[in-house]
């Protein structure tokens, strides 16, 4: 199975190091707001846009003349942030006819989201990688990258600099030493799921922890005089947070899904609309801290690369208020209720692992009772199982991988 995945490595710059991958970000960003300029300006005056090929080859005229400090750096860079305002600018035109939202491109600000792309010669060796124009940097960590090299991506995130290797590389097939079952998750609000099995699996919950900090951090930070080199320190600190509260989340929704992923010959899962939830005030806190759209996400291309299935529950399956044991609904059972009671048989189960145990229903087939009875009558509703065999590429790009957590 031919699959994209990237590795992501911390760098350790030296000094002159930093400074060119500095150059690197300000000339991609500096390229990607010229061209953001230029195609406005066009569309004002002739009312067409050229495209990525074009604006390049605009800007190589020019650097001669009015930007010769460009050739500081690798001519990738520009070229890249140009196909991305490209892509953008395709994104955006799609949305419109498609009617989905997506805003028109913005403007790049320095120290937010700094990045480059390179394409071309690169390597990674033991410990360093060897980047176009940039030369060998020291990594943090051993590196292992497999594969055919795409692209890489430098990225800053606070005051650390980061390298990631999108990768094409052939995944052999997954044999599992465990035994393998089906299991149901139901993604709940106490805890961050629970199993068809009883396990209940609890979320570092990082962001609620870190949440008086980071309040306390912004307010520091609101109070330093814009332009001061004290404001200029606050941020950093509050950068330093967010990226700790993102790796905490990262790497336990990474495990959680490779867990299941390679255990579990199907998950699943309550196709949760969490755009909408998050939308609830007093749920939304918890469900975007806890994960739930990345951790479907994982769980998705996972599946795939294990040869386990995902499977997702139609979004009417009863799968809280129907019992697990005799397959009666009971329709006035509120979100409040802890505790499931069938009326019928007697049951009395964890609400979280009695809708785990109906999804896991879903992805054995065997569902007894009522519910199938209707289910075979043709007014049931109809089970979506992911296809296992067919892998989309574009997934595995942000797949971040990072030593230890992958076989
Ligand atoms: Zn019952």
């Amino acid at each position: 199975m031919l699959v994209q995945q990237s590795y992501r490595y911390e760098l350790k710059p030296n000094n002159k190091q930093k400074t060119l991958l500095s150059k690197h970000a300000g000339c991609a960003r500096f390229a990607y707001n010229w061209g953001l300029a230029r195609r406005m300006e066009e569309h004002k005056e002739t009312q067409k846009s050229s495209n990525a090929i074009e604006q390049h080859r605009q800007l190589n005229a020019l650097k001669k003349t009015e930007f010769p400090w460009m050739y500081e750096v690798s001519k990738c860079a520009p070229q890249e942030a140009l196909r991305d305002l490209d892509k953008a600018y395709k994104n955006f035109f799609r949305s419109i006819k498609s009617g989905k939202k997506i805003g028109f491109p913005k403007f790049k600000k320095k120290g937010v989201n700094d990045s480059f792309r390179l394409t071309g010669s690169m390597r990674s060796l033991k410990r360093s990688v060897v980047l176009p124009r940039l030369g060998e940097i020291r990594t943090k960590e051993r590196t292992n990258v497999k594969g055919r090299i795409l692209s890489v991506t430098v990225s800053r995130e606070a005051d650390r600099w980061f390298v990631a290797f999108a990768v094409e590389r052939k995944r052999g097939e997954y044999i599992r030493t465990l035994q393998e079952t089906a299991m149901g998750v139901d993604v709940g609000i106490n805890s961050f799921c629970v199993l068809s099995d009883g396990t209940k699996i609890e979320s570092p919950k990082p962001l609620e922890h870190s949440l008086k900090l980071l309040k306390r951090r912004s307010k520091q930070h609101s109070r330093k005089k814009i332009g001061s080199a004290n404001r200029k320190k606050s941020a950093l600190k509050l950068a330093r947070l967010h990226r700790k509260i993102r790796n905490r989340r990262s790497d336990f929704l990474h495990k959680v899904s490779t867990m299941l992923a390679k255990t579990k010959s199907a998950v699943a899962v309550e196709d949760l609309n969490v755009k909408g939830m998050v939308k609830n005030r007093h749920l939304s806190l918890r469900i975007s801290d806890a994960g739930w759209s990345e951790f479907l996400r994982h769980l998705d291309y996972k599946t795939k690369w294990y040869g386990s299935s995902l499977v997702k529950a139609p979004k009417f399956y009863p799968s809280s208020k129907m019992c697990s044991s005799c397959k009666t609904i009971k329709e006035n059972f509120k979100l409040s209720d802890r505790i499931f009671r069938c009326d019928k048989c007697g049951l009395v189960i964890d609400r979280d692992v009695n809708a785990a145990i109906n999804l896991k229903y879903l992805a054995t087939g065997s569902s007894p009772g009522s519910y199938a009875c209707r289910d075979t009558s043709g007014g049931g509703i109809p089970i979506k199982r992911e296809s296992t065999s067919h892998v989309s590429l574009k997934q595995e790009a942000d797949a971040k991988v990072s030593s230890g957590i992958f076989g």
